[in-house]
């Protein structure tokens, strides 16, 4: 960004002191033009307000209505809380307010206000905690508008964030324009300056959209500029590591005790054509959850070992890395496979044990090495590195691409993904990659019996996960980690623990597993669950990437209605893995009937493309925001499925601009070649978005 204002401190804004600056720099905000990009994660849409018997448990409503009865106010320990019902023709809710004894004065029995939250179900009654409460006028001037809700860090609130950015606005709103007006004419874009304001400001639902669908072109427009910039570097690189194939994969494939479906096997000849040829291999295989693409990956690391070449593959988890290990380790052993000398390399290791895998891999002792990103990043030097695979790889990008080969390394990079990208959209986005699909589950699998259900299910639930664990199976329980104090009665998974020890069997052992645990323990947990010695995890979504314990087939999602599908696709393909018949429990604790009509979709099918297009089809501009798709291609603002055209579009601009001026040399494109060369870390990183 060229002008100076953006580089200001926030500090230098008007009302924000050096407090509120440190708790902005927690937020990664330090700078005007960080906060100017600190794009709200949802917002508040204040719509008109509805009668009392429309009110659905899991809305977020408004609603008029005069209070009735007595107002008490109780103490309850260190909490004083405010308690009364409020009515209008239709019907009734209970209200409540938590230390805000204040409030006393203004909430008088026949008084009227309009009351704005989230509605729950408490037993036969709704309620609402905590609304915000307005008069008509006040709302009056709310009504229609979008409000932004931003991420906060404790001490920081929603309102000091939006001063912030009025102030920024006054401050610097000025982004200088780096698109060709007639392409922004053709696809009726608005200025980049105009959006960064829109997406804070939305003065409706139409200036939100358009003001996301313009930055979303602007991430995409970036993102295929990048790829083309280094296919055009690295197009056709002759091969270093030209193979043979060997016996031993021939070996293994007659030893394990499947055959490979239709689809693992072409993509198996997919790789060794890469692997044999001329030129180095990219290549992406994509496959739906549980088709089977580990195997692939045995396969080419054992070709590239058998060659004389070291391999290696990288996880985007400890935990699904470390499972990788234990996999071939115990196959290696299984099937006599003394090719492969496999060694597992992670953040968290001992000083010690790093070494040895350093020196290990070094002078060439071990031929596999299987760890996390860091591989990459770290100061790990290979004897003969010859293959890369990176499995439901977030974050394998260009960088990581560009990282190896600055090592001097161009090494053949098979990289593996479960996320369902139409095969025209994945063509566009890994424009220098070469596909194989898996468009095959093995045989046998017994497709996983869903079921969506309400709360009131739970007793049956726990009572059906209890006959499943007697029966010799293990169960995944999910609860979503949010925010803290972001909505009430969401699911936590300490307090979940010890809810699901009481509702279970004494001799059911149960565990928990989130992201906030070390990495060891993480593993220790993991493995103890593979070993069988946990019958039910109760977990967060960490498990949701890659994880295969066939043993398990029951997987129950509480609060699923605040999942994407392609997430709870994701998190389902956990069970089905094995011979055993499979089950999904999608616990919904909202009424509302998007959530029904949403969730009733996983009900429908097991086919991750399906599902893929549904979610698409289902979610609504607003919607983009807060449910946030898991997998690859995570851009901040854009949505490869929502915003499919374009993509397609931005790829045809990016081509032509390139083929005009190659080195982005014109005038024309000066600001847009410096933001590609400073903001290339965070545009090309899919996921860290
Ligand atoms: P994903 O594609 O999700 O990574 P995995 O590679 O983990 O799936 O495979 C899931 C399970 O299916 C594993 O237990 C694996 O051993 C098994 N599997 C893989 N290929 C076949 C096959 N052709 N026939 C039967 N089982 C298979
Ligand atoms: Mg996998």
């Amino acid at each position: 960004m060229g002008n100076k204002e953006l580089q200001e401190l926030v500090t230098n804004l008007k009302g924000i002191g050096d407090k509120t600056g440190k708790l902005f720099e927690k937020c990664g905000v330090k700078t005007i033009g960080n906060l100017l990009e600190y794009y709200p994660r949802g917002y508040d849409h204040f719509k008109a307000p509805v009668r009392a018997c429309d009110l659905r448990s899991g809305e977020i409503s408004a609603v008029k209505l005069t209070i009735i009865g007595r107002v008490t106010l109780r103490r309850v320990r260190n909490l004083s809380i405010i308690a009364f019902e409020a009515a209008d023709a239709t019907g009734k809710i209970r209200i409540a307010y938590f230390n805000s004894p204040y409030l006393m004065s203004s909430l008088k029995s026949g008084t009227t206000h309009i009351f704005r939250g989230l509605v729950q179900k408490k037993g036969s009654f709704l309620e609402m905690n905590q609304p915000k409460m307005y008069q008509d006028e006040e709302y009056a001037a709310l009504l229609g508008t979008l409000q932004p809700r931003y991420s906060l860090v404790k001490g920081l609130s929603n309102n000091t964030v939006k001063k912030a950015m009025s102030a920024a606005f006054v401050n610097a709103g000025h982004f200088e324009e780096f698109v060709p007006q007639d392409i922004l004419d053709r696809l009726k874009l608005i200025s980049y300056s105009e959006a960064v304001y829109g997406i804070h400001f939305p003065s409706n639902e139409e200036d939100l959209e358009n003001a996301r669908r313009r930055l979303a072109y602007n991430e995409f427009l970036m993102f295929v500029l990048q790829l083309r910039l280094l296919k055009a570097s690295q197009e056709e690189i002759e091969s270093s590591y030209k193979m043979i194939e060997t016996s031993d994969t021939v070996r293994l494939l007659e030893k394990l005790p499947y055959n490979l479906t239709g689809a693992q096997q072409r993509a198996w000849e997919d790789v060794k054509a890469d692997l044999t040829g001329k030129n180095v291999m990219n290549r992406l295989i994509q496959g739906d959850v549980g088709s089977g693409k580990t195997v692939l990956a045995l396969l080419a690391l054992l070709m590239t070992a058998s060659n004389g070449y070291q391999g290696a593959l990288m996880a985007p988890t400890e935990v699904l890395a470390t499972q990788h290990y234990e996999n071939f380790t115990s196959m290696i052993k299984k099937y006599g496979i003394t090719a492969l000398k496999p060694v597992l390399l992670t953040g968290s290791l001992s000083a010690k044990d790093k070494k040895e895998a350093q020196r290990q891999i070094r002078e060439g002792e071990v031929n596999c090495i299987i760890g996390t990103n860091a591989l990459i990043q770290a100061k790990v030097e290979y004897k003969n590195l010859a293959l890369v695979v990176t499995d439901e790889q977030h974050r394998f990008g260009v960088r990581q691409r560009e990282s190896l080969a600055g090592k001097g390394l161009n090494t053949h990079v098979l990289a593996m993904s479960a996320t369902p990208i139409p095969r025209t959209l994945a063509i566009i986005l890994y424009g220098d990659l070469h596909i194989s699909i898996i468009d095959e589950l093995p045989m046998g699998r017994l497709p996983i019996k869903n079921c969506v259900v309400g709360t009131d299910y739970r007793p049956k639930a726990y009572k059906f996960i209890a006959d499943q664990v007697a029966a010799g199976h293990q169960a995944y329980v999910i609860c979503p980690m949010v925010e803290e104090g972001e909505l009430d009665g969401v699911e936590n998974v300490t307090d979940y623990s010890e809810t699901l020890r009481q509702n279970l069997p004494a001799s059911v052992r149960v565990e928990m597993l989130h992201g906030k645990m070390k990495p060891d323990k993480k593993d220790q947990i993991m493995d103890a669950f593979a070993r069988k010695d946990i019958d039910v995890l109760v977990s967060t979504t960490v498990i949701e990437v890659g994880i295969n314990v066939p043993n398990a087939t029951v997987m129950m999602i509480e609060n699923s209605e605040r999942f994407g599908l392609s997430q709870l696709h994701q998190l389902r393909g956990r069970v089905g893995r094995g011979d055993a018949q499979s089950y999904c429990i999608f616990l919904n604790t909202s009424e509302s009937e998007e959530a029904k009509e949403r969730l009733g979709t996983m009900n429908k099918t097991n086919d991750g493309f399906v599902i893929a297009e549904e979610d698409l089809k289902q979610r609504g501009p607003g919607d983009l925001f807060g449910v946030r798709q898991s997998g690859e291609l995570n851009f901040r603002v854009g949505d490869i499925y929502h915003d499919s055209d374009l993509v397609k579009e931005s790829a045809m601009d990016a081509d032509r601009i390139l083929n005009e001026d190659p080195e982005l040399s014109s005038i024309q494109y000066s600001v847009l070649k410096s933001l590609l060369t400073t903001k290339s870390a965070n545009s090309v990183d899919f996921a860290t978005l």
